[in-house]
């Protein structure tokens, strides 16, 4: 018998095999609409990456709404991945609905500003404390010209990162620490720059190693999530934020925080919760209730330095900014959703059902005595195949077994329960209820007892 993760592993790949073959039997319209995909979709699927989640073939999508969808076949689902954040405050919610129903009799796009992006502006600094606001289509971006900026402000080239971190597709950012080297990681296509020339890495919660590669003062900014959540989850251990932040301003360095994921926080972030002060701060995915949109803001002297690069440097194209940046239609939708949606009454369910969730997983794994652990940032909870919570990107990394994710991600689908693929990451929304959170800790619990 081979123990993996502290399961049998014998008995894991006999229950995958059987959740396959539900899965197949339960899906001939997924099947089918699969098939039909390959004859002209690349790789079968809209982006290739939808072929790594745990089912044998895409699982089709009929309606969403709230924390449920409904797929191609007919059944019936709780989601607890919500697009992986971007529908963080549930499907569809209604306010951003209407507001989208409006604008769309007004126009989408006009390379203008509309009112709304007064609004959301003036709620922007009111909710994350940065007074000066820019957009962007996509959190990849936002962190690609926040990035931009940082360089141009300081003069200086190199961006540091933690390891294992993952802001979006910035190709300064895929870099690895091997052996204590930084290495452009292999998995990226197409790139033929070598990024370590511009780019430093260091693992997280290491307070030396961050002063030792800001010292040189070559840094022009930090890009980092206040708790990696993208290689599981990792959390700043106490006071690590207020040193890393006290060496930045030291050296120089920019501090540009990522809160794209974890804005589960709170309806300020990580940032307004543990009174960060980021010269640079961005936000995607949810921000306008799931309509492609992200923000990046900037400190008062972040924002008078830009606009000092800015002034000097030659007439033309900054390289930054996109068409349909800041359109009509996202800006309609991000001011319903931050004024309805992201709301702190919305933000206190979601931690009471978020805490509800952490206890019950605990409690699963304490009664089979599992070596794993839950891990939480506010809505955002994690399960990892270990007792101990790692401290830092390359701990992380060892753990991680995709191997086992499908085979519990699958157990979880088939009986109507969708988590986060990739890792073991569980979100809830508004809409989620106490039983919704229930149902996933008994099939947790179910899957515990079928493999331990
Ligand atoms: N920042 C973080 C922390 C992320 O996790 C992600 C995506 N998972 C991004 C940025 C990029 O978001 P998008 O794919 O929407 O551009």
């Amino acid at each position: 018998m081979t123990i993996r993760h502290g399961i049998n592993w014998d008995q894991a790949q006999a229950l995958y095999q059987t959740e396959r073959d539900t899965f197949i039997s339960r899906m001939p319209r997924s099947r089918e609409l699969s098939a039909q995909a390959a004859g002209h979709l690349l790789f079968g699927v809209p982006l290739h990456w939808m072929n790594d989640w745990s089912t044998p073939f895409s699982l089709y999508v009929a309606a969403a709404q709230g924390a449920r969808f409904t797929d191609a076949d007919g059944h019936d689902y709780v989601d607890f991945c919500l697009g992986d954040t971007g529908a963080m405050f549930g499907h569809s919610p209604k306010p951003v609905a209407e507001a989208i129903a409006r604008q769309a009799q007004r126009g989408y796009t006009a390379m203008l500003p509309s009112e709304d992006g007064v609004w959301v502006a003036q709620e922007l600094a009111r909710r994350f404390g940065l007074p000066y606001w820019q957009f962007a289509l996509s959190a990849s971006d936002a962190n690609r010209f926040a990035i931009r900026w940082a360089r141009a402000i300081t003069g200086r080239s190199k961006v540091l990162i933690f390891n294992g971190c993952y802001h979006g597709t910035v190709d300064d950012v895929f870099v690895d620490l091997v052996d204590g080297q930084p290495q452009t990681r292999d998995s990226l296509l197409g790139q033929v720059y070598d990024i370590t020339q511009h780019t430093r890495s260091v693992e997280f919660n290491d307070l030396a190693a961050l002063e030792a590669v800001l010292q040189d003062g070559e840094v022009a900014c930090l890009l980092a999530e206040p708790a990696m959540t993208n290689i599981g989850m990792v959390l700043p251990q106490p006071g690590f934020w207020q040193a890393a932040q006290a060496l930045c301003q030291r050296y120089g360095t920019l501090l540009l925080i990522d809160e794209t994921h974890t804005i589960s926080s709170g309806p300020g972030g990580y940032t307004r919760a543990h009174g960060l002060q980021p010269d640079l701060f961005v936000v995607g995915k949810p921000v306008a209730g799931g309509v492609p949109c992200a923000v990046y803001g900037f400190s008062e002297q972040t924002a008078r330095r830009a606009e000092e690069a800015k002034r000097t440097a030659p007439p033309g194209h900054s390289g930054i900014g996109t068409t349909l940046t800041a359109n009509l239609l996202a800006m309609a939708a991000m001011r319903a959703n931050l004024a309805e949606v992201m709301t702190d009454s919305a933000y206190q369910y979601m931690f009471g059902l978020a805490e509800r969730l952490a206890a019950g997983l605990r409690g699963v794994i304490a009664q089979h005595q599992l070596p794993w652990c839950v891990t939480q940032i506010g809505a955002r909870t994690e399960f990892q195949f270990t007792a101990v919570p790692p401290v830092n990107g390359s701990e992380a990394d060892k753990i991680l077994d995709s191997e086992l994710e499908h085979i519990v991600h699958l157990f979880l689908l088939n009986r109507g329960l969708l988590i986060t693929p990739f890792h073991n990451m569980i979100l809830v929304c508004p809409d989620t209820t106490a039983a919704d959170v229930d149902r996933l800790v008994a099939a947790f619990g179910d899957f515990v007892r079928q493999v331990r």
